[in-house]
């Protein structure tokens, strides 16, 4: 296991939540500390930081129960509560995209391979905008209307960016927004003019081989797994365990 923590924090000398050393031991062995006033077990500490890192690492909630000799319920509701906390996390570090934009949606969920609006039932359409060397926003959205993808676009980028889309109809009016390249897909194109969205289709292959893995996801929690993957895909460079002790753990974010 990565080692994120100092000891300090294991050995009651330092606080998990605000850092500060002013702490002392309760009669029934938890921590409290004089600062910021919480209190926390040390055990429970180690073992959220080793379900947290089982989860970090992809591996099956199931599987962490086993490894770990948890309850497989407790481990799956621990799981979705560090997705819940990723989604608030995402939202908040979200900005404005801007620069050569990449916009595109797919099909997330559901066995049946089904064209644009059709065949989407039990399906969910995720809506993604990609800043080229940047993060992707993503989100989970009813349809794909002009209306609903136009709005979502003037929400999350600025006006006066490049944008690359396929030739889906409700685009036909994004040059109010910038330039607008539209790409052809069936076209083997030679990338002479940055004219394609690789950047964005690699995402969504990013997003469904880890999404697969799950089976029977409910679909209410849809928007949690994805929001995990553009996590994941966004900070695919950094310490991505220190950063989820921080969100999800330390509160620290
Ligand atoms: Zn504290």
């Amino acid at each position: 296991m990565k080692r994120v923590l100092s000891d300090r924090y294991f050995l009651g000398r330092k606080c998990i939540f605000c850092d500060k050393n002013q702490i002392y031991r309760l009669k029934d062995n938890r921590i409290k500390c004089k600062q910021c006033n919480k209190y926390y077990s040390i055990q429970k500490l180690r073992t959220d930081m080793m379900v947290l890192y089982y989860f970090y690492l992809e591996i099956s909630a199931r599987k962490t129960a086993n490894e770990l000799e948890l309850n497989y319920k407790t481990i799956q509701d621990r799981f979705m509560q560090f997705r819940k906390k990723i989604a608030a996390y995402c939202n908040q570090e979200a900005k404005k995209l801007n620069g050569e934009i990449e916009i595109d949606e797919s099909y997330f969920g559901g066995k049946r391979k089904g064209t644009r609006g059709r065949g989407a039932k039990n399906k969910a359409i995720v809506f993604g905008i990609l800043e080229r060397k940047g993060k992707i926003y993503t989100n989970i959205v009813e349809n794909v209307s002009a209306e609903t993808l136009m709005n979502e676009i003037q929400n999350k980028t600025l006006k006066g960016s490049v944008f690359y889309t396929d030739g889906w109809k409700s685009y036909a009016s994004l040059h109010q927004f910038g330039k607008h390249n539209i790409i052809e897909h069936d076209k083997e194109l030679v990338d002479v003019n940055h004219n394609h969205i690789n950047g964005i289709e690699g995402f969504w292959s990013f997003a469904k081989e880890r999404f697969h893995k799950y089976h029977g996801i409910d679909k209410q929690n849809y928007p949690f797994y994805v929001k995990e993957m553009e996590f994941r895909f966004n900070h695919r460079n950094e310490n991505v365990y220190k950063l989820l002790v921080n969100i999800c753990i330390r509160r620290a974010v």
